[in-house]
Formats: C-alpha cells, structure tokens, sequence
C-alpha cells in the first residue's frame, strides 16, 4: 500500500475545534482537506478547511460528497452517522481509524465489551435496558453508581450519581422515573472509581503497525469537562508504562491506524480505563508544542500511510478556556499573554456558550508543575 502524499485530500468527518488543528496541520504540509460537518457552516474546522459541507451526518448525497473527493476518510469525532463510512468503502477509499473502532467507541456498552475482550480492565459495570434492568444492575453492583447513556454522552453529559445504596438511595419505583430521567435509553450503570488521578494516553498506530504515544497525561475534569492537563502525569515509572502498554494494547486489539485516546483512572498502582476516543483528544493538546510531532500530526501521518514522528514530549501543561470566560464580552489576550512562553489557541467558534470549549492556552517548561503554574496564572489574568 503506497503512502498518501501531498497534495492529496484529507476527508475529516467533524467541523469542530479537533478537525481544525488536524486540517491546520494538513494544510503545512502540503495536504488538501474537505470536511463534513454535521450541518452547521462556517464551522471551526470548515473555514480552515478547501471544503466545507454543510450538512448532516446521515446527510447520504453529503456523504457521497465527502468521500467523492476525498483519498483517505478520518474522523474528528465519534458520536455521528456512520453512513460515510459505508459509502467509502463502496467507493474503496479507505477509512482510518476504521469503522468498527469508530462505532465501539460511539457506544458505550460495546466499548465497555471490546474493552474487556482486549484484556483491558474496566470498572465492574452492567448493561441497563428498561427500569427493571436499572434495578437488577443497581442491586448487583456496590457503592456509589455513575448511571450512563450508552450513546451521545461527552463531558459529563448524560450521567448521574447514584449514591451509595442507604436511607437516600431510590426505591424501586423511582428507577422508573430515573430511567425516564436519562431519556428512556439504553444506560451503563457502573461503579464509581474513587480515583487518585485521571490519566490518558494518545498512541498513534501506523499502517504498518508501528506504535507512538506521547507519554501519559495528567487531567483534572470539572463538572465532567476536561479543565487542565499536565504532561508527565505524576507516575511511578513502572504505572506510567503499565498505561502506555494499555493504550498500545488498546490500539492493536482493535487494529486502530490512526490516533487513539483512552482515558483512564489510577486507583493506587491499578489502572481502569474510562473510555476510549478514536481520534486526537483535549488532554493532547500541548502536544502540539511539546512534541516534535504532535497529535495532529501523528493522525495526519499514520491516516496517509506515512512513517510516525516522534511524539515524546517536553514538560507542558494545557488549560482549556470555556464559553463562560466571555461573560463580559471577548478576554483581554495581551495580559495572558504578557507571558511570553503562553501559547494561544481559539478554535473560531462565535457563540460562547457557558461550558462550550472556546480555546485553550498551552506552556512548555521545565516542569509540568511550572508549566501548569504558568498557564493558570495567565488564564486567571483573563477574568474570573
Ligand atoms: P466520561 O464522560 O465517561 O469521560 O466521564 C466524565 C468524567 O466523569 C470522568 O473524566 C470522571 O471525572 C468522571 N467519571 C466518569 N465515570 C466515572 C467512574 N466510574 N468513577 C469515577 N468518576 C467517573
């Protein structure tokens, strides 16, 4: 299978902030990009991008279109329509990573099952259909419960906590109105982890096989939204590359050629691992200045069939700039940035909704714990 070289098209399935950096990315290296974006236009990601449609997922004329023009199909995110995938490979142009790893990872009940079945450890979980199976899953499984939608769920979204089974815990007539609550859905009830920290890792899987990550990142989540990440995590040595060998096993068991995230939590010397994402990841971010290669470029690279770079990265840290930093209109970026070692992203998005991720500011430094101490004292100076 020869390389993909410029200027071929790159048809990335996704208008957001991610598809963006990819199509940034492209676009230096000589490659041309179309995107699809669900239906929005002028999205992030399509005012970057040579082309732009404007349409939904299932759209099936759009998808055609996409991959009419396109020489390799990968995806910016997972939650979508599946039909461009289809309609690729009729057309035989390939789709990396692959359709099945894009659906496992849209689903979190088959996640949870290719998970296990790659050896991967998950937290103790079951499958919830109906009200009477929320009430079976609730009694198998102890302690506090996270209740799950098994699809459409990001950042927190579709969950909730179920206390510890006592005097406030639901009697079984409420699980009727608690499945009703989360949108009468399949649900994966699980246990919750009571974690010392979150982790991720992001590999990169060539065509031919070949594995690249860029260390293990450290991530804080508030309200279920990714805040601030620092690269290398705190980590013993050998839990550090434990985590990497997981992500690497990750990645082969499901035969990803592209990037790959999976999250996890460390309970002590143990790893858990949280989910998966078939495509660079928040928590990756300050690859971009902290690696020879970043994220992007490890998916620019392995999707067209080239060599990986090298992904090693220097001490760095991320925080992300939420909708809400705009409550008093556009932040003032020059006192942010009267730290000359303060990187800058905005991912060109107008409507600053609270919770909505606008932008992030990166720093590379001597250590994370500096790194870190530098990009929240630039984003403090950005308002409350
Ligand atoms: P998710 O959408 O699954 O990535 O969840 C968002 C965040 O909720 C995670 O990053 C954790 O901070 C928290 N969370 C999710 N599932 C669990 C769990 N089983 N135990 C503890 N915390 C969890």
């Amino acid at each position: 299978m020869s390389a993909l070289t410029p200027p071929a098209v790159i048809g990335i399935v996704g208008g957001g902030q991610l598809g963006r950096m990819l199509a940034q990315t492209a676009q230096r290296h000589g490659y041309r990009t179309a995107v699809l974006t669900g239906g929005e236009e002028r999205t992030p990601a399509g005012v970057v991008a040579d082309i732009e449609i404007a349409a939904p997922f299932g759209d099936a004329a759009a998808a055609q279109r996409l991959v009419d023009c396109a020489d390799v199909i990968t995806w910016e995110l997972e939650n979508v329509d599946l039909g461009v995938a289809d309609a690729a490979s009729q057309a035989g142009v390939p789709v990396r990573p692959g359709r099945q790893v894009v659906a496992a990872a849209a689903d979190r009940a088959a996640e949870k099952r290719a998970l296990t079945a790659a050896g991967v450890p998950v937290a103790p979980y079951r499958e919830a259909a109906d009200p009477a199976e929320l009430a079976a899953a609730v009694a198998a499984l102890a302690g506090p419960l996270i209740l799950k939608t098994a699809r459409s769920g990001y950042d927190g979204k579709g969950q909730f906590r179920l206390p510890a089974r006592g005097p406030e815990a639901p009697r079984s007539e409420t699980f009727a109105e608690l499945f009703e609550r989360l949108g009468s859905v399949r649900l994966i009830v699980e246990q919750e982890v009571p974690f010392d920290r979150e982790v991720s890792v992001v590999v990169a899987r060539s065509l031919t096989g070949a594995i690249a990550d860029h260390g293990v990142m450290e991530n804080v989540h508030v309200d279920g939204i990714l805040d601030v990440t620092r690269v290398p995590a705190r980590l013993a040595g050998e839990v550090a590359a434990a985590a990497r060998d997981l992500a690497a096993r990750v990645a082969r068991h499901l035969d990803v050629v592209g990037v790959l995230c999976v999250e996890m939590f460390v309970v002590g010397s143990e790893l858990i691992v949280n989910e998966i994402a078939p495509r660079p990841h928040n928590s990756g971010h300050c690859t971009i200045e902290a690696a020879a290669a970043g994220q992007f470029e490890q998916q620019l690279r392995a999707v067209c069939g080239l060599p990986l770079g090298d992904g090693s990265c220097r001490p760095a840290a991320m925080a992300q700039l939420l909708g809400q930093l705009w409550a008093n209109g556009e932040p003032p970026w020059s006192v942010a940035l009267s730290d000359p070692g303060i990187h800058l992203h905005l991912y060109g998005k107008r409507e600053p909704r609270s919770g909505r991720k606008m932008g992030h500011l990166t720093c590379v430094d001597a250590t994370p714990g500096l790194a870190l101490k530098r990009v929240l004292a630039a984003r403090d100076r950005l308002g409350p």
